[in-house]
């Protein structure tokens, strides 16, 4: 996929503010670029309606209508739910090359993206429960 990097309306802080204002699991997987175990996140069988946000600082992510089951472990999106809200970068990490993904805002980190999700898209971003929170559909 196209690799590329948006500027959002940042939110920047040092590392030791968001270490006091996230717990060490938090801290570890978003600024740390982490991964939860698989199976174990609190949003890999969850699916109530409304939209997906960043645990670190709460841009909206995904909504709960691209949501699917990967059969991976961790929550899986066919899209992002905007233009921007996401940013790509290249990981080269653990031998394997992948596409990472964080929160355009304050670039903690989410996942990644694969090519092998679901029509229409056919991507799957795999998304650490951790990473996020969510905000009901009333
Ligand atoms: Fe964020």
């Amino acid at each position: 996929m196209k690799v590329k990097k948006i500027m959002a309306d940042k939110i920047q802080k040092p590392e030791s503010e968001w270490q006091t204002c996230l717990t060490p699991e938090e801290y570890r997987i978003l600024r740390e670029k982490g991964t939860e175990a698989a199976f174990t996140g609190e949003y890999y069988h969850y699916k109530e309606n409304g939209t997906y946000v960043c645990a670190a600082c709460g841009n909206e992510l995904f909504s709960s209508k691209t949501k699917y089951e990967s059969g991976s472990g961790w929550p899986s999106f066919y899209e992002a739910i905007a233009e921007g809200k996401i940013n790509y970068i290249e990981d080269n990490s653990l031998g394997m090359k992948r596409i990472e993904i964080l929160c355009a805002k304050c670039d903690s980190h989410l996942g990644h993206v694969f090519n092998d999700g679901p029509k229409p898209t056919g991507k799957r971003y795999c998304v650490n429960s951790v990473s996020l929170d969510f905000n009901k559909k009333e």
